[in-house]
């Protein structure tokens, strides 16, 4: 290199280091993403209905409270509604089926999905924000997790809105029609998309009635829908407790019903729904068993099932709240497994460092607390991660009862809080019978370094979804739902468009 290249390279790195010095401050070496804290999320005193592209008053005038589960201090308020409203939402809903979103084309109807997908990202930091005010999940998680898979399935979804004729190579599908959406308060905005995504992609209209305890961000989404110029009335949410929901069930201007919730409300509503034409799609509970052999990598087999049953305080469908492993290896698991739950940080879920934040409700923190009570009269050993909790809030520790008889409460009943239930097994084949003695069949996962034992496993296993090697992976391009008494229909990927489609 000649002695005047050699100079202008060595300016070249000057210019490069003070380009980059104006943002390294004083004693910082790294810059870090905003604390969460710092992005302002504007909160009305209270919210009405979003029906017909506008947000107008419930009938009746009642309002809920809508608390933070973490401090137990009051967000807003949002409307209790009645049969009369959700009559004026599906009225809506009809209005714009027949009249705009059925007579758009596919590739139309995908850019407004893609619209909305754009926003959602633009927006990500305050919604995950209000997700984790409203249902107390770790902002980590809102953020990292539900809010890129919100975005994922708007963004997967549209591109299916001009392709639905390869939904079914050689058949012909149509839209069916209002579809009638109630979702629960575990991923709120997630159920939302999970839900609204692939309707709106198949030419269908929607009325959504999200859970009592968590509305806000689906009432962030409707403002979402207005601002991508959504046309009135195709997307309305209508929030109130189970008698909402039950009016939408019963209503006859609704084609179709997409539930996640608990298997008793679900079945509740299948009874209903069975006497009508309405089709009908159920995400329901879920007791599912997290299997480690003994050749597993057991570092990595621990982590996975600390993410599978404390992730967002055990409050998922399809947590690893069994766990089964090999007898040979139980002690070396049981050690590892509690000095890794004694780092789990318990606390405010808006800090950024929170591993487990608060429970959902007080409705809910009374029910784990009781199960938990009952599950030490029943036998076997129990451990708690001797962790501080927060004074105010809905705080619980993460814990295990380890070999319980196979009918104790906390073996069979969904929890959903964070507490597992372990067992030990000796051979594949009992593995597979354990994991499959439940009423349930959500979701399992398989720890072995061994492929061909896991496809031998998996096949046995009567679960929707089956992870190897990890666990609560979500994608949109992935269907997932449930056996038994976890429900049917699949949500996500190919699958999950079939249930908003009539097939010809
Ligand atoms: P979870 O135990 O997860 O709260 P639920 O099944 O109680 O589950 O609630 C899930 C959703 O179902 C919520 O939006 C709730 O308001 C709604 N819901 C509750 N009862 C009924 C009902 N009888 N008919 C329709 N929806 C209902």
């Amino acid at each position: 290199m000649t002695k005047k290249k050699v100079i202008k390279k060595k300016a070249t790195k000057k210019k490069v280091a003070k380009k980059a010095s104006h943002k390294i401050s004083k004693g910082m070496v790294f810059e870090y993403a905003p604390a969460p804290e710092s992005t302002k999320v504007e909160i009305l005193p209270k919210y009405g209905n979003f029906i017909g592209g506008k947000f107008v008053a419930p009938k009746s005038g009642k309002y809920m409270e809508s608390r933070n589960p973490a401090t137990g201090e009051l967000i807003t308020k949002i409307a209790l509604s009645n049969a009369s409203d959700i009559d004026s939402a599906v009225k809506a809903a009809r209005k714009a089926y027949t009249e705009t979103w059925s007579k758009l084309s596919g590739m139309d109807r995908g850019k407004y999905l893609f619209r909305i997908a754009r926003i959602i990202q633009e927006r990500s930091r305050e919604l995950a924000i209000l997700e984790t005010m409203d249902g107390g999940k770790p902002i980590k998680e809102s953020r990292d997790v539900d809010l890129p898979l919100v975005a994922q399935h708007f963004f997967y979804n549209a591109g299916w809105a001009d392709k639905l004729d390869y939904v079914m190579p050689g058949k012909k599908v149509k839209s069916i029609g209002v579809c009638g959406q109630i979702i629960p308060w575990n991923f709120p905005l997630m159920m939302a998309a999970w839900k609204i995504a692939p309707a709106l992609a198949c030419g269908n209209t929607i009325v959504l009635k999200p859970a009592e305890q968590t509305s806000l961000t689906a009432l962030r989404l409707a403002e979402i829908c207005k601002e991508a110029g959504l046309p009135d009335g195709v997307v309305n949410i209508v929030t109130g407790a189970g008698e909402t929901g039950a009016a939408l069930v019963e209503h006859k201007g609704v084609n179709k019903i997409a539930f996640t919730g608990s298997t008793d409300i679900g079945k509740h509503i299948a009874r209903t729904a069975g006497k009508t034409d309405k089709k009908l799609t159920m995400e329901l509970g879920g007791k599912s068993a997290n299997i480690i052999f003994a050749d597993a990598a057991i570092d990595q087999a621990v982590d996975g099932v600390v993410n599978g049953i404390y992730f967002n305080q055990g409050h998922v469908c399809c947590a690893g709240s069994r766990l089964l492993v090999e007898e040979s290896v139980k002690d070396i698991v049981l050690k590892k497994l509690q000095k890794r739950m004694k780092q789990i940080r318990v606390g405010n879920p808006l800090d950024k460092n929170t591993d487990l934040g608060a429970i959902n409700s007080k409705e809910q923190f009374d029910k784990i607390k009781s199960l938990v009570k009952q599950g030490k009269t029943e036998g076997g050993e129990f451990w708690q991660a001797p962790c501080s909790l927060p004074t105010k809030g809905y705080f619980f520790a993460p814990c295990y009862f380890v070999d319980q008889s196979g009918s104790a409460s906390i073996s069979r009943e969904e929890v959903f809080g964070p507490v597992l239930s372990i067992t030990t097994f000796r051979t594949p084949e009992e593995a597979v019978i354990k994991a499959n003695d439940t009423a349930y069949g959500l979701a399992a996962g398989v720890w072995s370094e061994k492929g061909s034992k896991i496809h031998k496993v998996a096949a046995g296993l009567r679960a929707g979804v089956i992870w190897a090697n990890t666990y609560n992976k979500f994608d949109a391009t992935s269907p997932f739902g449930g056996f038994k008494e976890s429900g049917y229909g699949r949500e996500g990927g190919r699958h999950g468009l079939l249930p908003y489609l009539e097939v010809r």
